[in-house]
């Protein structure tokens, strides 16, 4: 099985190899294929993220992508399209998701027993919609005084996200969709947003469905989590409230995410890139594992995805080997050396090997 893998910068090589090595003792026969981005494809390429990129990207159908620094203010890209048209982005990863059409990005968050405290029975699926909102990159200034963003809601993003919502719920057991917006006061975008997915909630009877304000949301998450089932949202609200229920669950670094596609889905942790602890060997691999984890799933693989997971919380609820955002003084490779054991264990085969 060809996995594509994008090392991305800041912690991204150092968990990127440790993750690899705990894919690999599942047993299944992975071939990275090593896809250079960003500086890696500008000193290839001449560009961060050239069209020989994307075209890798789509051969290989499924990525693992580490995450990328971004400078603010200064993150916009332009790619040239196949037609030689150029298309400018708010930043390459916003550029990755759009030039492979990706369109959802499934951000689960799951509390772990022993580590998530009051959060531990936390099960919330956030379906992030991944082409437009605020983040579509429509700005422009007005002079030194001002500047304008545009918010983009289309019917067809809407029911999209909403109809692969509704889908994940019936296939996952899962009993609720709840729209999130801010439709009170943004009548129109999120109007039509929340609308769109009143309309595909009809087609899913066996599936309950209600709607909240975003901000109301966010507080009702940390009071009441059990309220919350799987929630679909457009962009910008999906980025935030993301990490606000990594922060239940106990640590960017336990955030696992998706990006899917219908050509080609790349699998990323919510966190970004931590320049603050990068090159220190300290960062919490989990957050890319899991996402590793979602992707051999997406692959079919499901028994060794499933394996991987149960790995991953069997060694976190113990809480001998942990990273010190978790409050341990363990090691990425230490970590990810602690699950792939586990995972090997659990397979008799490959324990006596
Ligand atoms: P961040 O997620 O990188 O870090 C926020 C905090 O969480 C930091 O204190 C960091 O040390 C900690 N943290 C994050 N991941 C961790 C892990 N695995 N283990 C332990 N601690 C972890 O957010 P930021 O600081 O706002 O962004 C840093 C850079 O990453 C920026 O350039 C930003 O643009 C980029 N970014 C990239 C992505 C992506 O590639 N998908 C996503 C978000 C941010």
């Amino acid at each position: 099985m060809r996995v594509g893998v994008l090392k991305g910068n800041g912690i991204g090589p150092e968990i990127t190899s440790a993750v690899l090595q705990v894919l690999e003792a599942t047993g299944l026969p992975l071939e990275w294929v090593h896809i250079p981005i960003a500086d890696e494809a500008v000193e290839r390429y001449g560009h961060p993220l050239p069209r020989q990129v994307v075209d890798a990207l789509r051969e290989v159908k499924v990525a693992l992508k580490a995450p990328l620094i971004v400078n603010k203010g200064e993150g916009r890209l332009s790619c040239v399209q196949e037609d030689g048209s150029e298309v400018t982005y708010p930043s390459l990863n916003n550029a990755i998701r759009r030039e492979l059409k990706l369109f959802v990005n499934p951000r689960p968050l799951r509390g772990i027993p022993g580590i998530s405290g009051r959060y531990e029975n936390l099960d919330v699926v956030v379906m992030r919609e991944v082409t437009e909102d605020v983040y579509v990159g429509w700005e422009h200034r007005i002079g030194d005084v001002a500047a304008q963003a545009i918010k983009l809601t289309t019917r067809e993003a809407a029911v999209r996200v909403a109809r692969y919502s509704f889908d994940y719920a019936r296939r996952n057991g899962r009993r609720k969709v709840s729209c999130l917006h801010k439709a009170n006061v943004l009548n129109y975008t999120d109007g039509l947003f929340l609308r769109c997915c009143a309309e595909v909630a009809r087609e899913y009877p066996d599936i309950e469905f209600d709607d909240y304000m975003i901000d109301a949301a966010c507080y009702l998450i940390i009071k009441e989590p059990q309220r919350f089932d799987v929630v679909v949202t457009p962009n910008q609200y999906g980025d935030i409230l993301s990490d606000l229920g990594a922060g239940l669950v106990g640590s960017l670094g336990l955030a696992p995410g998706a990006n899917i596609g219908e050509v080609a889905s790349v699998f990323e942790a919510s966190h970004g890139a931590a320049p603050d602890i990068a090159g220190k060997g300290i960062a919490n691999p989990v957050a890319l594992l899991l996402s590793g984890a979602l992707l051999l799933q997406h692959a079919g693989h499901g028994r060794e995805a499933a394996s991987v997971v149960r790995a991953t919380r069997a060694v976190l609820g113990e809480g001998k080997v942990l990273t010190r955002d978790l409050g341990g003084t363990a090691n990425t490779l230490a970590l990810a050396g602690a699950i792939a054991d586990r995972v090997r264990a659990s397979d008799p085969d490959r324990s006596s090997a």
